[in-house]
């Protein structure tokens, strides 16, 4: 198959003489490996090796120069996934006088974006580890338009969702296999090698168990920018909001299984007086199910991937996560923690099945698909009787997969109380409205004056003006917090007030220097930042 790498011109000669006498130039962000994506001109990939090649020669760059700690444990993650051993990226050092005795280099002319996929087959891995990363790698690098082509290294074959990693860019994407087929030698004229991670919110698990990032920095606002891309390039609209309201359940057909899948449907529908539909990855399009997800009021579904589709939902909607017998929902959040990233406006629902009647387990299954037929019987049987899988590591604890791979007959009335005690009313979507927070600025001319009645009492009248942001804005209230310190003490007297001066006198004392802090608070919840301090002598 012929890769169309030639759509853009380029002057081999020139080219060639650029590698040979500039060698390889790469600049790189990110203090450790984890956080690292570097910028290269003129690097290579021995297809043959496997390995990239970095061309030393009078002009070449390497920033950061780290020497052997390149190796330790390597330059950079090529995936989202944090520090995880498969997904390291390095390469080989070559002079460029080298070249001489080298297959002649095939020159990639696009502006190349390198990394790994880390799970393309798994939903929730695609989104979460590969296309929101790539979105906003893309997004912060000006040359990633388009016009890029995205070079994926992990080795994997295309995989079933495929086409949706083609959406980021108008060039098809590249495997690792296919770069055989290109020519021995392939050099990148420009590219960026590794992932963003600043939009991944979930951990799974690889060194402690899984659960939410320790420092979550993506909110709903970008989660739904990116969909918004997506859909547009999927040519789904957002439908109007007048059209009738519904309930989606997401069902899985071949595993984990909702065994009266009819009766919930019916249940809900009567429930909360809406059209109640049902969808399958394996029976409906991707497009489709977008689009029906995006103008959903609620979204009802076994734990699993496909639960990531959430990130579709309009603000306002609630996701209902079923959980298997014996999985306790707070230790399995990958989608709560989406769910209820801030912006994301979504109500999330965790419901577990709690009755051993209800399920369905399938021992002697295969090992990946929850089998424990391969362990000794003692083992087989604590994990029988046992009523929760105790927290684990990824991910292959034989006692979580059993669970997970559970069917599960939903008991109706107690799914419908779970779900009303958060649902009030007809659940459904939000107008669409800006739900963005705004900070404050700092308060701005801050000023003491302190006045000391005799030997033992005096005041301290502090006053201050609105934050500079604020004459812009439309804010329900606005608060300042005042924090008195003594200086040298390492306690303060806080205070909450609403006028933009206060006198205070309680427990201050003549001759003293206090230390004033003054910061603003919109909508109770919304700090800003401390203004300089304020030194005042009484
Ligand atoms: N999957 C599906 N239907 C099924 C079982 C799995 O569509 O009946 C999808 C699932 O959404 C995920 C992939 O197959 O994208 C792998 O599923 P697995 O059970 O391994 O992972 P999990 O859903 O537990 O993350």
């Amino acid at each position: 198959q012929s890769q169309e790498l030639s759509q853009v011109q380029i002057d081999y000669h020139a080219a060639l003489q650029a590698l040979v006498e500039d060698g390889t130039r790469m600049v790189c962000t990110g203090r450790m490996h984890t956080d690292r994506i570097c910028h290269f001109e003129s690097l290579c990939y021995s297809t043959e090796a496997e390995e990239f090649v970095y061309f030393h020669s009078n002009s070449s760059v390497m920033l950061p120069n780290l020497g052997s700690r390149r190796f330790q444990p390597a330059l950079l993650d090529l995936s989202s996934v944090e520090d995880h051993n498969t997904q390291y990226f390095n390469f080989v050092e070559l002079p460029a006088t080298a070249l001489k005795f080298m297959p002649k280099p095939v020159f990639v002319p696009d502006v190349a974006l390198i990394a790994n996929r880390f799970n393309p087959d798994n939903l929730m891995h695609v989104f979460h580890d590969d296309l929101l990363p790539i979105y906003y790698t893309m997004q912060q690098f000006s040359d990633l338009d388009l016009e890029a082509r995205l070079f994926f290294m992990e080795g994997w074959s295309e995989g079933v969702h495929f086409d949706l990693y083609k959406l980021l860019s108008n060039k098809q994407p590249l495997l690792r296999e296919q770069l055989k087929t290109l020519g021995r030698l392939l050099c990148f004229t420009k590219s960026y090698v590794g992932l963003s991670k600043i939009t991944t919110w979930y951990q799974y698990g690889f060194v402690q168990p899984q659960g939410p990032k320790a420092n979550i920095l993506v909110s709903g606002n970008e989660i739904r920018q990116f969909t918004k891309f997506m859909m547009e390039k999927l040519n789904v609209s957002l439908e109007e909001s007048s059209s009738e309201e519904y309930i989606v359940v997401f069902s899985r057909t071949i595993n984990r299984l909702i065994l009266n899948e009819a009766e919930l449907i019916l249940a809900l529908a009567q429930e909360f007086q809406m059209k109640t539909i049902t969808v399958s990855l394996e029976e409906h399009s991707f497009s489709d199910i977008v689009r029906l997800l995006s103008n959903a009021s609620m979204l009802v579904s076994m734990h699993g991937a496909q639960l990531v589709m959430s990130l579709f939902l309009p603000r306002g909607a609630t996701v209902v996560e079923l959980f298997p017998y014996a999985i306790n929902p707070e230790h399995y959040t990958p989608y709560k923690t989406l769910a209820t990233l801030p912006g994301m406006d979504l109500q999330y629902i965790a419901w577990q099945n709690t009755d051993r009647e209800d399920t369905v387990t399938y021992p002697d299954r295969p090992w990946d698909q929850g089998g424990i037929a391969h362990l000794d019987k003692a083992e087989q049987e604590r994990i029988i009787k046992s009523t929760e899988v105790p927290r684990h590591l990824c991910c292959r604890n034989p006692e979580w997969l059993f669970r997970a791979y559970q069917d599960t007959k939903v008991n109706i009335p107690s799914l419908i109380h779970v779900i009303r005690q958060t649902v009030k009313s007809k659940p459904g979507p939000k107008k669409q409205k800006w739900s963005g927070s705004i900070y404050p600025g700092k308060v701005r001319d801050a000023k003491c004056q302190a006045s000391v009645q005799g030997t033992s009492e005096a005041k301290l009248a502090v006053s201050w003006q609105i934050p500079w942001n604020l004459k812009y804005l439309k804010v329900r209230e606005v608060k300042y917090e005042v924090w008195i310190q003594e200086q040298g003490e390492n306690t303060y007297m806080p205070y909450i007030l609403s006028h933009q001066n206060h006198t205070f006198s309680e427990n201050i004392k003549p001759f003293t220097i206090y230390l004033v802090w003054i910061r603003c608070i919109f909508n109770k919840n919304l700090l800003g930042p401390f203004a300089d301090v304020l030194l005042c002598s009484t």
